[in-house]
C-alpha cells in the first residue's frame, strides 16, 4: 500500500494529536515516518531517516522515530542515545510488537497510536516535561517519503 494511502486524513490527525498529547508530558520528541519501500534493514533505514530529519540534534538526544515501510511491511523504532541508554533491553521490541500485532489486523492507526502512547509514557518517566525551556524541537506531523524504488 502506498505510504500516502496508509492512513486516512482523519487517522493522520488522530496520530498527530497523540504525539501532541505525549509531548505535553515530556521533553522528548516523537516522530512517525512512512514510506513506500525499504530494500534493506528497517532499523538501518530508520537510523538514516532519524539523521535526515535532524532527530539526532535534540538537546537531550531523546527523540524517538517510529518507521514504517507500508508496501514492504517493515517497521522499526529508532531512538536517540539519551533515551536508548536509559531503557531496558526489549523495550523497543515491545513497541514494535504493538505495531505488528495491530498491523496484522489492518489496524494501522490504532497500532501507531498505541505505540506512541507506550513511547510517550516511557519518555515521560525518563524525561519529564519542564515548564521552562522546553520546546517542540521537531514537528509532530507525519513525515512521508513516496519513493518509487
Ligand atoms: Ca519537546
Ligand atoms: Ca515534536
Amino acid at each position: 500500500m502506498p505510504a500516502r494511502q496508509f492512513l486516512t486524513e482523519q487517522e493522520e490527525q488522530q496520530i498527530v494529536e497523540a504525539i501532541n498529547t505525549a509531548e505535553q508530558k515530556t521533553s522528548g520528541e516523537v516522530r512517525i515516518h512512512l514510506e513506500h519501500h525499504c530494500d534493506g534493514d528497517a532499523l538501518d533505514r530508520a537510523a538514516q531517516i532519524f539523521h535526515d530529519l535532524g532527530m539526532d540534534e535534540t538537546k537531550l538526544e531523546n527523540g524517538v522515530l517510529i518507521y514504517i515501510a507500508t508496501e514492504d511491511h517493515k517497521a522499526s523504532v529508532y531512538a536517540g542515545k539519551g533515551i536508548h541508554r536509559e531503557v531496558k533491553e526489549g523495550f523497543w521490541n515491545d513497541v514494535l510488537q504493538i505495531l505488528i500485532t495491530h498491523f496484522k489486523q489492518e489496524e494501522y492507526e490504532q497500532g501507531i497510536e498505541e505505540a506512541v502512547h507506550k513511547v510517550g509514557n516511557k519518555l515521560e518517566e525518563l524525561f519529564p516535561y519542564r515548564q521552562k525551556g522546553d520546546l517542540d524541537e521537531l514537528s509532530n506531523e507525519i513525515s512521508f517519503h513516496d519513493n518509487k524504488n
